[in-house]
């Protein structure tokens, strides 16, 4: 089995970006291209960057996606309903359930709208990178395009089918696991879809 290494990157707006590469070919996805593009491209020295990817529109997380294809020759992707609402363009219009491989490893892409149309979660073995969708211990900002019940609906349709151990990687703050999230989340305690 082929290993795989995540490096997170901390960005401007406290955003955190993500470098996934596999050990064995030294292939590399980077998550959530935010600014500045060169801290990554820092970090991905030695890594053939294969895509770069946008869990959402909002610039934060995507800002920095032209910087950083001139830097590593990454092909770009986003959502289209994302591309559409912020008028961004990519390489790759993204879909549910379209899979991208890099190295020995498979990107899943699965669409979960509620923080912006074209929110979308990349699952890569039982490691879930999830934006703004859902944080440790709440859900990101709410912006004037967030649907938070569609949000919800997503995140149980689409989450609360992944295994519990499954690893999260949100697009601020630390690291989680979802049986940690359904345990300490306030958006699993009734009432508490406002958070
Ligand atoms: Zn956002
Ligand atoms: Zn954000």
């Amino acid at each position: 089995m082929a290993k795989l290494s995540i490096v997170k990157v901390k960005l401007d707006r406290e955003v955190n970006s993500y470098i996934l590469s596999c050990a064995t070919t030294k292939e590399a996805v980077v998550i959530d291209p935010g600014q500045p593009a060169e801290k990554i491209a820092e970090q991905a020295a030695g890594l053939t960057v294969k895509y770069i990817l946008a869990t959402h529109g909002h610039p934060g997380h995507v800002g920095g996606k032209d910087d950083l294809k001139a830097a590593t020759g990454g092909e770009t992707g986003i959502h289209t309903a994302d591309a559409k609402q912020f008028l961004r363009s990519a390489d790759r219009y993204l879909l549910d359930g379209d899979e991208l491989d890099f190295g020995e490893f498979k990107i899943q892409v699965l669409h979960t709208p509620g923080h912006t149309p074209g929110s979308v979660c990349f699952l890569v073995a039982n490691h879930a990178f999830v934006g703004d969708t859902i944080l440790a211990g709440g859900i990101g900002r709410q912006m004037p395009e967030t649907d938070v019940r569609r949000q919800m609906m997503s995140i149980g349709t689409k989450l609360l089918r992944l295994a519990p151990s499954t690893a999260l990687y949100p697009g601020h703050g630390p690291a989680t696991s979802l049986e940690r999230e359904l345990a300490q989340n306030p958006i699993f305690r009734g009432a508490g879809a406002r958070a």
